[in-house]
């Protein structure tokens, strides 16, 4: 899949110049009832694949799938319906919830978009079991986004973004804006939803401590392009492409003999503009061990690991070029 968005010269007759490659040929598999974390640092396209598979934002090329349907070339009518299935719980708990509106409409609100629970007693009784399953009083619903912490508000962001009831629900930097204090009971509280509700989570942080804290599987992602997938355990364990060990390597560990045994990678350089992707690897430019064929020969994603569910894009585990 990709989202290319054009870039455009300044000046009145306006041209397109390029394109930025904010997600340049991902192919990534959901699988149901998993919880899929994607890192990496900000502005490798991560937030921008979260956004296109529910088509928050519009892919150029490539093929989304949801359950077989290429979700690209939906009607209207389908989208809505995927919009139902398919929802995001958004970073930000104070730009994303209306401070006009009382808790209980916001949380109402996509009950009256998608025809559910119709009529008001049927309505408000689902708003309360809505917030009792985040773990608030149903008698806050009366009361605005202001009154509430943090911690508080996104917890009424995840009430609003279950009431569909949907079947996979994506978490772009759901706890990044929260004090730390409350990032671990917002955590647990996703981690207990997904297994109760049996949804299918990803999980979109650049935090890799909490993203392992919640993953079943892991993809790393940079400049676009995801370079390494692995289950959460075989990630940490054996991290095989040089970025994700560089990842590693700054995710701090609680014992203080294992931090004075640990080898910290830094990473020197940049992020390279998504504008400008580098020749042949396009983390060459940072990887401590790039070599010749780094330069000119773009990595495909192979196998690293006996099962196969381990894959890098990396020439260090044999030189196997991307297609195109
Ligand atoms: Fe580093 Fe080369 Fe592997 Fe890219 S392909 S991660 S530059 S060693
Ligand atoms: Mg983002």
């Amino acid at each position: 899949m990709q989202v290319h968005f054009p870039v455009r010269s300044k000046g009145l007759r306006r041209k397109t110049t390029g394109a930025v490659r904010a997600v340049d040929g991902v192919d990534l598999d959901v699988y149901r009832g998993e919880t899929l974390g994607l890192v990496g640092e900000s502005g490798c396209g991560k937030s921008t694949l979260g956004n296109a598979l529910l088509r928050l934002v519009e892919p150029t090329g490539g093929t989304v799938e949801f359950d077989g349907t290429d979700v690209t070339g939906l009607s209207q009518r389908d989208l809505r319906a995927l919009r139902r299935r398919a929802v995001m719980v958004f970073q930000d708990p104070y730009a994303s919830l209306d401070p006009r509106m009382t808790v209980g409409q916001t949380v109402a609100e996509p009950l009256q978009v998608h025809g559910l629970h119709r009529g008001a007693a049927a309505r408000a009784a689902r708003v309360a079991e809505l917030l009792d399953l985040v773990g608030l009083d149903p008698a806050v619903a009366s009361r605005y986004p202001h009154e509430f912490s943090g911690g508080q508000r996104q917890r009424v962001g995840i009430a609003r973004a279950l009431a569909g009831e949907p079947d996979f629900v994506v978490c772009d930097e759901a706890i990044a804006s929260l004090d730390v204090s409350v990032q671990a009971q917002v955590l647990n509280l996703l981690r207990s939803l997904q297994r109760t509700l049996g949804l299918t989570l990803l999980f979109v942080s650049h935090d890799l401590a909490a993203v392992r804290h919640l993953s079943d599987r892991i993809a790393v992602m940079y400049l676009g392009r995801v370079v390494e997938v692995a289950s959460a355990a075989d990630l940490a364990a054996d991290p095989q492409h040089p970025y994700t060990q560089a990842l590693l390597s700054a995710v701090p560990v609680p014992s203080p003999a294992r931090e004075r045994r640990r080898e910290r990678i830094v990473l020197t350089g940049d992020v390279p503009s998504a504008a400008r992707v580098p020749s042949g690897c396009r983390f060459r430019t940072r990887c401590p061990q790039a070599f010749d064929p780094c330069a000119t020969v773009d990595p495909a994603l192979q196998p690293v690991g006996a099962a196969g569910a381990h894959v890098a894009a990396c020439h260090l585990h044999g030189l196997v070029p991307a297609a195109d």
